[in-house]
């Protein structure tokens, strides 16, 4: 999840991750580690973090370190070392899109 609401290409939504959420809580196997260090990995607190699996640790597809509601208002509890699929993800991009249709939000 990105963060303050970014512009789309013209004409497109602008969608707003902060009262948005879906793609935190869209799969348990989204927020998978990758070029991360052993370091970068260390910062994100523990409870957070399937070590076994190299996620984010989820409950029901929704990865743990999101607090609030889908569609309504939310937030990441970690977001100052979330791992680097979180920063990558875009809004009105592709992975985007499939996680607000999954919950039904406008796309
Ligand atoms: S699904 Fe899109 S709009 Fe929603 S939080 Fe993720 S990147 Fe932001
Ligand atoms: S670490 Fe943060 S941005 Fe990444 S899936 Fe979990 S709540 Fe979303």
């Amino acid at each position: 999840m990105q963060n303050a609401p970014q512009d789309q290409s013209e004409g497109a939504a602008v969608f707003d991750c902060q009262s948005c959420g879906a793609c935190c809580a869209y799969s348990r196997d989204w927020p998978r580690f990758s070029l991360e260090s052993e370091d970068d990995i260390a910062r994100i607190p523990a409870e957070f973090v399937n070590d076994a699996v190299g996620c984010m640790l989820s409950i029901d597809n929704r990865c743990t370190a999101l607090s609030g509601t889908l569609g309504e208002h939310v937030a990441c509890r970690v977001y100052d070392v979330r791992p680097i699929v979180c920063r990558d993800c875009q809004p009105g991009d592709e992975e985007c899109l499939i996680a607000r249709r999954h919950f039904g939000f406008p796309v």
